[in-house]
């Protein structure tokens, strides 16, 4: 392919990565450009790493799922639990989407062990350029390709150009914000705290992925394969605090042992304290430029769909920028993605994680116990398990997806 069908991907983070992955794979040259350098690269907080079913499936489709699979926990159930008398609620296991999918299971995998391989596999692909230590600061777009700016490792300023550029830069993209594309809709007042412990949650009963409802302090608690293996857990924080007071070690103590007493202290690995937003972007497509990921679409992390629906934008884009880029299909394929994406950021996205908050957090009794009543119901009868974990699973999304023209 000429230069001029080439793709400029701002961030190696995973949806940047995985798009990167699926064009080369298929014959388009690509230069990925990333600020953080190789040694700061892996230095990065945790964050997200439940990957669902649908993922798993992209994953496997670039052969980034076989070097997953040992650094990650197949987690094939998980439990809703009430905190206000320490039961389980319901427990939901994939086995229900066995004949729905080739990975009935969550693989619990950090952003960081995804980015690392992805990264290394990019670095050996003969049709992908990476450039570490490089920053993007802003572009320029005609009819025929785009011309892009970074600071290269020496500080000097240099100019790039290709046939695409897409925006992998995650929330605070620079490509957004210059072409002026609103970022529709609103950000919680509470932050949440993260909490990593080393510490066996499953002698108490816990299983790989926990959603803990309570109307004073909902929180998820998550596992991590190690070594040593940590245990991950979220809680809702006063707005009114502030972030020292509320990542004080005695105060995470504190919370920690209040969710769970235990003898002596918690092993405290990490934490950090982050704001949540719901936000989708205005357009995903204007021209030759694209938003993929978190550069397009924001979300809590309840219920793990940030990384997930983001990666599912790099598949959904990768298939119709080889066919453009091949002439099989006309320029306008792009605005499909925009609109097949968008919505589905909007309805099922959006949608889930607010409705997944409510749930955890819902306050009135009656209305705690009629969800919880539902729950139960759900995750006891096979048809309507099914249907919820198409939902959680996002398999239900793409299927969606597909039928919007
Ligand atoms: C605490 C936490 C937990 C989460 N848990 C989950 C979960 O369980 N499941 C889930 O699905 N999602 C989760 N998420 C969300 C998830 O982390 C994001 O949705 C996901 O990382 C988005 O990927 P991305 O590739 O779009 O962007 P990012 O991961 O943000 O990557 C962007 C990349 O672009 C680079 N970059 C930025 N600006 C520039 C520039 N100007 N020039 C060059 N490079 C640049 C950055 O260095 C970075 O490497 C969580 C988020 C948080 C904060």
């Amino acid at each position: 392919m000429p230069a001029k069908q080439s793709v400029i991907v701002i961030g190696a983070g995973p949806v940047g990565l995985c798009l990167t992955l699926a064009l080369a794979q298929q014959g388009v040259p690509i230069v990925l450009i990333e600020a953080l350098s190789d040694d700061n690269y892996l230095q990065q907080v945790p964050r997200a790493g439940s990957n669902h079913p649908s993922t798993l499936e992209f994953f496997d489709r670039i052969g980034l799922y076989e070097r997953l699979l040992p650094r990650g926990i197949v987690a094939p159930k998980f439990q809703y639990w009430d905190r206000q008398d320490s039961a389980v609620i319901a427990e939901f296991d994939h086995v229900h989407l066995k004949d729905d999918t080739k990975f009935p299971f969550v693989l619990q995998c950090e952003r960081i062990k995804i980015i690392e391989e992805a990264l290394a596999m990019a670095k050996a692909h003969p049709l992908v350029t990476v450039r570490m230590s490089t920053t993007f600061t802003g572009f320029s777009q005609s009819a025929d390709g785009v011309t892009v700016e970074v600071t290269n490792p020496d500080g000097e300023t240099e100019t790039l150009s290709g046939g695409y550029l897409v925006s992998a830069e995650g929330a605070r993209s620079i490509v957004r914000k210059e072409l002026g594309l609103e970022f529709e809709g609103f950000t919680y007042p509470e932050r949440t705290l993260n909490i990593e412990v080393a510490y066996d949650f499953k002698k108490h009963g816990f299983t790989e992925r926990n959603y803990i409802s309570d109307p004073v302090e909902y929180s998820n608690l998550f596992h991590w394969k190690g070594p040593p293996d940590r245990w991950r857990i979220h809680f809702p924080t006063d707005p009114d605090e502030d972030e020292a007071k509320l990542t004080d070690h005695k105060a995470m103590q504190a919370r920690l042992k209040a969710f769970l007493p235990i003898d002596g202290d918690f092993d405290i690995c990490g934490f950090n304290l982050y704001p949540v937003h719901q936000r989708v972007a205005k357009k995903f497509r204007v021209g030759r430029v694209i938003l993929v990921g978190d550069s397009a679409h924001v979300n809590s992390p309840i219920g793990g769909m940030g990384l997930n629906s983001g990666v599912h934008d790099a598949f959904n884009l990768a298939d119709k920028l080889v066919r453009v880029l091949r002439g099989e299909a006309h320029d306008g394929e792009l605005d499909r993605y925009d609109r097949q994406r968008r919505q589905i950021a909007i309805k099922h996205t959006q949608a889930q994680t607010i409705r997944n908050k409510r749930l955890l957090e819902e306050r009135e009794p009656a209305v705690r116990r009629r969800n919880h009543e539902e729950l139960r119901r759900s995750a006891e009868d096979p048809v309507l398990a099914r249907k919820f974990l198409l939902r959680a699973s996002l398999l239900e999304s793409l299927r969606d997806a597909e039928q919007i023209e």
